[in-house]
């Protein structure tokens, strides 16, 4: 009888052994089992959701003026960045800018034009802003000009793809950058070694627009251009106040840049 009972005992470890290895099983078996989540998981799982959602928020510009990167959505863009899927967002909007820029019938007058910001939509700031905290940390203009005139930011494979695929369409370059007048010679030269060239104008700063506000002074600058006679189609830019103001373009194409707000 002891002998039967042991059998039995050990028929039914045997069969609840493999009804929870097969994966078909267990599955089912943890849909109705609430199996334990460590709470680290859950709190990690639950913050990397609210940066994807703060993110979307900032290239929208629903979140509007903002100062840095929330300290718990460092690690986000650390991801965001590292494991390619910026590069995949970015060559999005480079194809849809160039389906448009295909739509244009060029006049043959050299005054088609298309506009591009500088830092963050063709030149690549990320290894300054990885060894700054990914925009978690306040902007501080003097370890900045540092960097960029250094005059080795990398340009983006997309921008390339863009810059040169306009160009081959017949388009003119208008670059309008926020920089100071007194970077032009290293922000060619920086240009010219990410494999830009052919450009119309390099538009920066000079002394009279110190002090006035992004949106302000690139829509000056593209009104100027617009006086001249070019026709601006299409803008790309990764701040909405390089896109937005007043002489803006047919098209605009925001660039993501989670990592800093310029107003
Ligand atoms: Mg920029």
């Amino acid at each position: 009888m002891a002998f039967s009972r042991s059998i039995s005992v050990s028929f039914f470890i045997f069969i609840l052994f493999a009804v929870l290895i097969n994966p078909a099983i267990s599955s089912r078996v943890s849909s109705f089992i609430k199996l334990p989540v460590t709470v680290h998981e859950s709190r990690s799982s639950s913050v990397a959701s609210y940066c994807e959602s703060w993110r979307l928020s900032v290239e929208t510009n629903n979140a509007g003026s903002w100062k840095v990167v929330p300290s718990k959505c460092v690690s986000s863009l650390e991801t965001y960045y590292n494991r390619g899927q910026f590069d995949k967002d970015y060559n999005v909007v480079a194809n849809y800018a160039l389906a448009f820029a295909k739509t244009i019938k060029i006049g043959g007058d050299g005054k088609d034009a298309w506009v591009f910001d500088i830092d963050e939509t063709l030149l690549s700031n990320l290894e300054y802003y990885k060894a700054n905290g990914y925009g978690s940390v306040p902007y501080n203009s003097k370890t900045f000009n540092e960097w960029v005139v250094q005059g080795t930011a990398p340009g983006f494979d997309a921008s390339l793809k863009l810059f040169n695929g306009l160009k081959k369409l017949g388009f003119t370059i208008i670059l309008l950058t926020g920089r100071d007048e007194a970077q032009r010679s290293i922000t060619e030269k920086n240009l010219l070694d990410a494999g830009y060239s052919g450009w119309e104008h390099l538009l920066l700063r000079g002394d009279e627009d110190q002090g006035k506000a992004a949106a302000q002074y690139k829509s000056e600058q593209r009104s100027r251009m617009v006086k001249k006679g070019f026709k601006l189609h299409g803008n790309t830019g990764d701040q909405w106040s390089d896109l937005q103001g007043f002489a803006v373009a047919d098209r605009s194409f925001k660039v993501p840049n989670p990592m800093y707000f310029i107003a």
